[in-house]
C-alpha cells in the first residue's frame, strides 16, 4: 500500500517535472527568439542569463557571458565607447539603489550590428534589498534612421521655403495658418508668430482689382474641391499696413498617405512691379518716343478694330494722312532740336482737336495719321480735314520762335476706297501727294483722283459676274433701213444690262470694267448666241 502510494507520488512528480521542463523549454525558446536583448545579472553584477546566443549586442555569446561580470563584458568587448559606458555605469548606480532606469544608448557599430538601443534596467529586490537586475535592450536603429532622415527632410524644406523668392503659407484643413515663410511674412506684413493660428483670410485678405470686392482665398477652394487652384487675375492682397499689392499664384491641397486632406498650401508673389514694367514696355512698343502718340503698331491695331466695328455697324473708317509743308526749312533755320519741340506742339494741337474715338498717330518724320472710326457720311471727313487746315492758321511757338505752318492732307475711306488697312494707307498717301501738287495747304479724297470709288467698281464687278452666270443681260435690236427704198437691210444687236435697282447700267460704265476683269469674252459669246437664235426664230415666223 505504501509502495503503491510512493510509486504514485513518484509518477506524479515525474509528470510535473516533465511538464515543468516543457514549459521551461518553451519559455527559453520564446526568450531566445525575442527581438530584444534580455539578460539577468545578480547582486554582484555577474551574468546569470542572457538570450543573445550569437553575441550580437556586446560581441560575446550568451554562453561566454554566463558568470562574467558586467564591467568585464563592457570593457573587454568595447561595444560601448567611453561616453556610453559612463552613462550605463551611472545608471547602474541608480539601479542598485532600487530605481528602474530607461534611456537610449549608442553601441559601436564595429563590434555589433546594433547602433541605437533603448535601454531598460529593472532591479529585483528581495526584502527591499538589491538582488540583481534585468537588462532589456531594444534595437531602435531603424526608428533613429527614420527620425534622422525626417529631420534632414524638414531642414531641407525649411531652408528651401526660407530661401525661395515666392511667399508660402500653409494652413490646416480649416484654413488656419500653421506656417509662413519670411517672404510671406514681408508681403503680408504679418509676423510669423502673430499669423500662426489665425484664419488665412485674416492674414492675406484678397479683393478684386477695384479693392472693394472680397475674393475667397484659393486655399478654401483647394481644400473644398481637393484640387490645385490658380489665383484669379488682377487680385489685390491687402497687407497688414493697409497697402495693396497685386499678387498672383496658386493654392494646392496637402494630402496624407491615405489621400485625406490635412491642409493646404498657397504660393504667391508680388506682381505689381512686373505689371508696371510690362505696361511701360507695352507703352514704349506702341508709342512714338518724341510725341508720345500711338505709333505705326498701335495704329495698325486700332485700324483693325475700327474696320471690324465698321463692318458690323455698316459704317465707314476714314484715314487722314497729314504731312507738314516745308518742314525741312524749319530744321534748317532753327535746328533739329527746336524742330522736335515744334513736332510735339503740332502733335498736341492735333490731339486736342480730335474726338476720343479717333487715333492721332505719328508715323515718323513730319507725318501724322488720324484714324476716324464710326463715320457715316463722307461730309464728316471732309469738314474734319477742313478744320485741320484751319488749325494750322494759328502760328506755333517754340521758345521765342514763331512758326507759321501749313499741312497737306490725303483722305481715304474704308470700304469706299480700299478694302484693307494697307490699301487705306497707300491711298491716303497718294491723295496727300496730290494735295501737295495742288500747291500744299490742301486736302484731297483718294476717290477724287480716280473718278469712281473702289467700292462702286467692286460692287459692279460682282454684279457683272452674277449677270453673266444668270443670264441677266438683254439684247435689244435696232433695224437698219436703206433710206432710198425704206428696205430693211439688217439689224444691230445692242447689249443692255438692267440694274438691280431698276433702269439700266450704262454700257459706257460696264463695258470697260468687263474688259478689265475678263468678263467681256463670255458676254460676247452670249450676245452672238442670242442674236443668232433670235434671227432664226424670226425667219421661222
Ligand atoms: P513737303 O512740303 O514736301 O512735305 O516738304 P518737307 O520739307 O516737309 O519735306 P518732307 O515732308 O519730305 O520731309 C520731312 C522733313 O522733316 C525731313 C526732315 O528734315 C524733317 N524731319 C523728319 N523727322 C524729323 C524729326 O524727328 N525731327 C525733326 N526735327 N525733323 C524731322
Ligand atoms: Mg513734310
Amino acid at each position: 500500500m505504501v509502495i503503491e502510494a510512493r510509486a504514485k507520488t513518484h509518477l506524479e512528480l515525474k509528470n510535473k517535472q516533465h511538464q515543468l521542463n516543457l514549459t521551461r523549454g518553451t519559455l527559453d525558446n520564446i526568450i531566445h527568439h525575442l527581438p530584444v536583448f534580455v539578460a539577468y545579472w545578480d547582486e554582484e553584477l555577474d551574468n546569470i542569463f542572457c538570450n543573445d546566443v550569437d553575441g550580437k549586442w556586446f560581441g560575446i555569446t550568451a554562453k561566454d557571458m554566463l558568470d562574467k561580470g558586467l564591467t568585464d563584458v563592457i570593457h573587454q568587448h568595447e561595444a560601448l565607447d567611453s561616453a556610453a559606458t559612463s552613462v550605463l555605469l551611472a545608471a547602474l548606480d541608480q539601479v542598485m539603489l532600487g530605481k528602474t532606469m530607461g534611456f537610449d544608448l549608442t553601441f559601436n557599430a564595429s563590434s555589433s550590428d546594433v547602433v541605437f538601443a533603448s535601454v531598460s534596467l529593472v532591479p529585483t529586490l528581495v526584502e527591499g534589498k538589491f538582488n540583481g537586475f534585468v537588462m532589456l535592450l531594444n534595437d531602435i536603429t531603424p526608428m533613429k534612421v527614420l527620425q534622422h532622415d525626417l529631420h534632414l527632410d524638414k531642414e531641407l524644406l525649411k531652408v528651401t521655403l526660407n530661401s525661395i523668392g515666392d511667399a508660402v503659407i500653409t494652413t490646416d484643413a480649416n484654413g488656419i495658418v500653421n506656417f509662413m515663410n519670411p517672404i510671406a511674412s514681408s508681403l503680408t506684413g504679418w509676423r510669423v508668430e502673430d499669423a500662426v493660428d489665425k484664419p488665412i483670410e485674416d492674414i492675406m485678405p484678397l479683393t478684386d482689382s477695384s479693392g472693394h470686392f472680397s475674393i475667397i482665398n484659393p486655399i478654401y477652394i483647394a481644400i473644398k474641391e481637393c484640387r490645385i487652384v490658380g489665383m484669379a487675375f488682377n487680385t489685390l492682397l491687402h497687407t497688414r499696413q493697409q497697402k495693396k499689392l497685386e499678387v498672383e499664384d496658386s493654392a494646392a491641397p496637402i494630402l496624407d498617405e491615405h489621400g485625406q486632406i490635412k491642409g493646404a498650401i498657397i504660393v504667391f508673389h508680388d506682381v505689381s512691379e512686373t505689371r508696371a514694367m510690362a505696361l511701360k514696355m507695352s507703352h514704349l512698343a506702341n508709342h512714338d518716343s518724341l510725341t508720345n502718340l500711338p505709333n505705326r503698331m498701335l495704329l495698325q491695331d486700332r485700324a483693325e478694330r475700327a474696320i471690324n466695328m465698321a463692318d458690323r455697324n455698316n459704317e465707314k473708317v476714314a484715314m487722314l494722312m497729314i504731312d507738314i509743308d516745308n518742314f525741312k526749312s524749319v530744321n534748317d533755320s532753327v535746328g533739329h532740336k527746336k524742330g522736335d519741340l515744334l513736332l510735339k506742339k503740332i502733335a498736341n494741337r492735333l490731339l486736342e482737336n480730335s474726338r476720343n474715338v479717333d487715333t492721332v498717330s505719328r508715323q515718323g518724320g513730319d507725318e501724322f495719321i488720324i484714324l476716324q472710326p464710326d463715320i457715316t457720311k463722307l461730309d464728316q471727313v471732309a469738314s474734319y480735314a477742313q478744320r485741320i487746315l484751319a488749325l494750322f492758321e494759328a502760328p506755333f511757338y517754340v521758345d521765342d520762335n514763331r512758326f507759321a505752318l501749313s499741312c497737306s492732307i490725303g483722305l481715304s475711306v474704308y470700304p469706299d476706297d480700299a478694302m484693307s488697312i494697307d490699301m487705306l494707307q497707300k491711298h491716303s498717301d497718294l491723295a496727300m501727294y496730290r494735295a501737295k501738287e495742288l500747291g500744299r495747304a490742301h486736302w484731297r479724297f483718294y476717290a477724287d483722283e480716280i473718278g469712281t470709288s473702289v467700292l462702286a467698281r467692286h460692287k459692279l464687278e460682282q454684279y457683272l459676274r452674277h449677270a453673266v452666270q444668270d443670264g441677266l443681260f438683254e439684247v435689244y435690236y435696232q433695224a437698219k433701213v436703206d433710206s432710198r427704198n425704206n428696205q430693211l437691210v439688217g439689224m444691230e444687236a445692242l447689249l443692255r444690262l438692267p440694274s438691280a435697282e431698276g433702269g439700266f447700267i450704262s454700257p459706257a460704265e460696264f463695258i470697260p470694267l468687263a474688259e478689265e476683269c475678263g468678263q467681256i469674252v463670255p458676254i460676247g459669246n452670249f450676245v452672238m448666241r442670242k442674236a443668232c437664235e433670235d434671227a432664226i426664230s424670226w425667219q421661222k415666223m
